[in-house]
């Protein structure tokens, strides 16, 4: 049963609650999400629903009508998020876990972790107890590979994960590592489910070689009942009569998952493949489905590999695997975020009780500029909405925010002017750089149709980037809101039958709205920059990208002795734009974004030439 409480159930009420479920035997759990405290009761056959509603404290009672009760979305809708360690499963960020098939030496498995990481892996992963077809083949090091797997964690900061193969590991399990993994062949080992549910660890629970979607929820059931919600799941190719790949990679699970239950699905493109070239493909194509995550076998030296060898990658393979995935990401919604794990070391997480702000932003919860924040530094850090951008930089250099996200440019509308302005009035640094695919969908209160909508609120930028879809309704009044508001809150307070707004997906989930039209944007290539601005970078790594801003002696061919320069010391340009000097009618400052690390010594002379060649020259960041 879902047992809905009312707002102003007390606590003395819920817990009369909670102790007459407990009293009739059932799993209870609880989520308190929405604004709302649901409980979800599973019990044995005896739950009365009549005598359950007549509680005090209970609002509803639901019954359960999906088999996948704790792991369904009838009682939890949202998507729930795994956490191992810093990191989060789930959510916009993905999650790349790489390592080898098997631990084979402390050598072997630091070198390995140590270049997965630095391709933008964030757990590790290595087999310590192996699950071999042949009693002859190498079973992996046992106790000696968890206590290496912990000693590469403490060397690189990445939490790791491994398989349990049985109940009797569970100890060495809980004191080495991370995650567990249940593996393909004990995706029914019903005794292990149970025992790795009573471990809490977070459970990479992978599909059964033969199993159905139906049995792989099930199996994830068996942990959630146990009490253990951190579950994730992982597709790694079914059996097929496919003899041409070691199993068949069955992406329509991903789809099919999302729809039915909360938690977070991740694909291991190497065991569906059995074959190192295939598994790139596969991956990008996994991303493409919706995947929160991939588990890819990379071997420092996989000619050398005790087991798996030929379908896992070069390092340098993963790395490119990894910059494909970047670029796809954004088009699902999602980032793949190369400072995941130095920007999880220096924000304060959820648990250490810090309050400090990470990041000010323009307008509300749900607006892309939040979308841009939380993408950029994940979602459980406190952040700060402001109502202008100067507000943003104010936060910021007074210390009261740690980063500032400020969109630039968009990719059909142009630059935001305000900002390039305000970059050069501000003495902070450009410290990180985001894109985020802009989609626009149209909702109304559950239940509303297309055909009954009379009135929408907007933006003014999203009605632009929607007028196509607009004007095939012209009865419809369409109602301008600020652009730092939100039009879906405005339509949850205000709206009556017959009203709509546009907004992202994360408005209408946060303010309980219905999407009505999806994706209604005119060009779906719509992306908006943003750049981080801070005091400190969020992460020690080289740079890639520097901006820059100047004003050049107005003269004959002053600009190009400039752009001379970055062509001598063959500095790429990837953007110039130029804005008026204000109180100096037809005076510019070009803003210029290079592909180099500008700090870098080997461009203390090009710095030097630049200086001697301009009026002015700020480095507004490398990044
Ligand atoms: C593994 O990940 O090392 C493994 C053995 O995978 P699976 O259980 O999917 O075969
Ligand atoms: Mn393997």
């Amino acid at each position: 049963m879902i047992l809905i409480l009312k707002k102003d159930a007390s606590e003395e009420a819920k817990n009369r609650i909670r102790a007459e479920l407990f009293h009739k035997g059932c799993v209870v759990r609880e989520m308190n999400g929405t604004g709302q405290s649901v409980i979800a009761a599973i019990g044995r056959g005896d739950l009365d629903p009549k005598h359950l509603a007549a509680m005090e404290g209970v609002a509803e009672v639901i019954p359960i009508t999906t088999k996948f009760k704790l792991a369904g979305r009838q009682w939890h809708p949202q998507d729930s998020h795994v956490q191992v360690g810093p990191i989060t499963i789930g959510g916009q960020r993905i999650a790349l876990l790489a390592g080898p098939c098997a631990v084979e030496s402390f050598e072997q498995a630091l070198t390995t972790a140590r270049e997965v990481r630095r391709y933008g892996a964030v757990l590790f992963r290595g087999g310590a107890f192996k699950p071999r077809t042949s009693p002859y083949s190498f079973q992996g090091l046992e106790e000696e590979g968890l206590k290496i797997l912990a000693r590469v964690r403490e060397e690189t900061g990445m939490p790791v994960v491994t398989e349990i193969t049985s109940v009797s590991q569970a100890d060495l399990m809980l004191k080495y590592v991370d995650m567990v993994q249940v593996g393909a062949r004990n995706m029914q080992n019903f005794e292990l489910l149970k025992c790795v549910g009573r471990m809490g660890k977070p459970v990479l629970l992978k599909r059964g070689l033969a199993s159905t979607i139906e049995e792989w929820l099930m199996s994830a059931e068996y942990i959630l009942a146990e009490g253990n919600d951190k579950v994730v799941l992982c597709e790694r190719g079914i059996r097929t009569f496919e003899p041409y790949t070691r199993n068949t990679l069955d992406l329509s699970a991903i789809p099919v998952l999302k729809n039915l239950t909360h938690l977070p699905v991740v694909v291991d493109p190497s065991h569906a493949t059995g074959i190192r070239e295939k598994v790139g493909p596969m991956a990008r194509a996994a991303i493409a489905a919706g995947a929160d995550g991939l588990m890819v076998e990379v071997h420092h030296d996989p000619e050398k590999a005790l087991s798996d060898g030929p379908q896992s990658l070069y390092p340098e393979q993963f790395g490119q695997l990894a910059r494909d995935i970047y670029v796809i990401a954004p088009v699902v919604g999602k980032q793949l975020d190369f400072d995941y794990l130095e920007k999880s070391g220096r924000s304060p997480h959820p648990s250490s009780g810090a309050d400090q702000v990470m990041a000010a932003y323009l307008g509300e919860p749900g607006n892309f500029s939040h979308i841009a924040c939380s993408q950029y530094l994940g979602d459980n850090v406190k952040m700060a909405p402001q109502s202008t951008f100067r507000a943003i930089f104010e936060t910021v250099e007074s210390s009261a925010a740690r980063y500032g996200v400020i969109p630039l440019e968009n990719s059909l509308t142009g630059s935001i002017h305000e900002n390039y302005d305000l970059l050069l009035e501000f003495d902070l640094n450009i410290v990180g750089e985001l894109f985020l695919r802009i989609i626009h969908h149209l909702m109304a209160a559950p239940q509303t149709r297309l055909e009954e909508v009379r009135r929408v609120w907007a933006t003014e930028a999203a009605i632009q980037q929607c007028r196509q879809f607009l004007d095939r309704y012209p009865h419809w009044e369409v109602a301008p809101v600020p652009a730092t508001a939100s039009a879906v809150r405005h339509l949850r307070d205000q709206g009556r039958r017959g009203d709509a707004a546009i907004g992202s997906r994360e408005a209408a989930l946060l303010h309980g709205m219905s999407i009505v039209a999806e994706g209604i944007e005119t060009n779906p290539r719509n992306f908006t920059r943003f750049v981080i601005v801070g005091r400190i970078p969020l992460a020690d790594r080289p740079k890639t990208k520097s901006s820059v801003v100047f004003s050049t002696v107005n003269e004959p061919g002053a600009l190009f002795e400039v752009m001379k320069i970055f062509a001598a010391d063959n500095i790429n340009l990837v953007k110039l734009e130029s804005r008026p000097i204000h109180g100096k009618p037809w005076q510019y400052m070009f803003y210029a974004d290079l592909q180099a690390d500008v700090n870098l010594p080997e461009f203390a002379k090009t710095l030097a030439g630049l200086s001697k060649k301009t009026d002015f020259f700020k480095i507004l960041g490398s990044y």
